[in-house]
């Protein structure tokens, strides 16, 4: 195993050296340039289309400069204060639309609105109505099975902007919203890919490095990614969380706003493991909650790999507690050749089903690769 500069072992966690022992693998989230967007300034487009949720959607944005959402965040990033400086009203949308489509979408919308002009610290953040998909190279992103939302530099001066599509859920206003607080976020703390972010993955031998450099196959997790599936209620506004580098230092929940419940994740003894064409390798996980939790919860495991034929099940019942040790079984293609490599997710899924949007996924990850 190598550990690269990029991963960090939090205070409280085993050393690496104890082989086979569980430890924390939550990695730190470093900025390569430092840029950001400071002072945020939000300008919301909402299309006529989809008028009946402009009120909820612009009040989202006009209270996100004030919310405790944003201070928490704000304060560990150096965000400074977030104002909402424009809510626009655009004309409808009626087909699905490619990312140049969104492009000229939000121009011609601030353009006929007489601004705001692109300043170097803004965030266009466009909400697309029901059945609209982005069409990422020539292929709808029908019910959002690729992304629900993207942030993407916007013209030569730094500023982003980004897209929410609507994926359904009980309230698709909620998720609209959380989709909507991870763009700001990241458009804010990587607003050119140079920032916040993990690394991109290695091209060659992958499994030299964490195994979080690996993330989705391609690398380059920003800040909300890794907190993905967990969620903070605020007023009638939901928000998502999002990576917090000062709370992994202390070695509990990694993600910020903070909760008063436990948050609970599979640990693994090492990032990658070799493993031979044919084989089925059994790795440990180890149940672990960063404050007392009685009850189990469902551990979910799956594969990314760029080759077929990697599979992954979480064994015994599919269930961890914490201090309780199981097993996540790997089977390498009995044709793979030497080199190539897959990325397991074990996930702690959501234990209780009260509050939907509350916390729903906890992520880890684990590599296997063909020496
Ligand atoms: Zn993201």
């Amino acid at each position: 195993m190598v550990v690269t500069g990029a991963i960090a072992w939090s205070a409280c966690g085993p050393s690496p050296g104890d082989s086979g022992a569980p430890r924390l693998s939550f990695p730190f989230v470093n900025s390569y340039d430092g840029a950001l967007l400071v002072p945020l300034n939000l300008i919301t487009i909402v299309s006529q289309t989809q008028s009946g949720d402009a009120e909820f959607l612009f009040g989202f944005s006009s209270g996100i400069g004030a919310s405790a959402w944003w201070k928490r965040l704000a304060g560990e990033y150096s965000l400074g204060p977030a104002s909402a400086t424009a809510n626009l009203m655009g004309p409808p949308i009626t087909g699905d639309m490619t990312d140049h489509d969104v492009y000229d979408y939000i121009t011609s919308v601030v353009t006929a609105n007489g601004g705001p002009a692109r300043n170097g610290n803004s965030l266009y953040l466009l909400y697309l109505p029901a059945g609209i998909t982005v069409i990422e190279k020539g292929v709808p992103n029908t019910d959002c099975e690729k992304f629900g939302a993207y942030h993407a530099e916007y013209g030569t001066r730094g500023d982003n902007l980004a897209v929410v599509q609507q994926c359904g859920g009980a309230d698709p206003r909620d998720s609209m919203t959380a989709a909507a607080s991870h763009e700001i976020i990241e458009a804010t703390t990587d607003p050119d890919y140079q920032s916040y972010a993990l690394p991109r993955i290695a091209p060659h031998a992958p499994w030299t490095e964490s195994i979080w450099n690996a993330y989705d196959l391609t690398g380059q997790a920003e800040l909300a990614d890794l907190c993905e599936g967990t969620y903070y209620l605020e007023g009638s506004y939901y928000y998502q969380r999002i990576w917090s580098n000062v709370d992994v230092a202390k070695g509990g929940d990694p993600c910020a706003p903070e909760l008063a419940e436990p948050y609970y994740d599979a640990l693994l003894a090492q990032d990658w493991y070799p493993i031979e064409a044919g084989q089925t390798l059994s790795i440990p996980i180890f149940g672990w909650a960063s404050s007392g939790m009685a009850s189990s919860w469902p551990v979910d495991a799956h594969v990314a790999s760029a080759n077929t034929g990697f599979t992954a099940t979480v064994g015994g019942d599919g269930t961890l507690r914490v201090d309780e040790t199981s097993s996540v079984s790997v089977t390498a293609p009995g044709d793979a050749p030497s080199g190539t490599f897959a990325v397991v997710s074990v996930d702690g899924e959501r234990p209780m089903t009260t509050t939907p949007l509350t916390d729903a996924a906890h992520i880890n990850y684990v590599g296997v690769y063909v020496p």
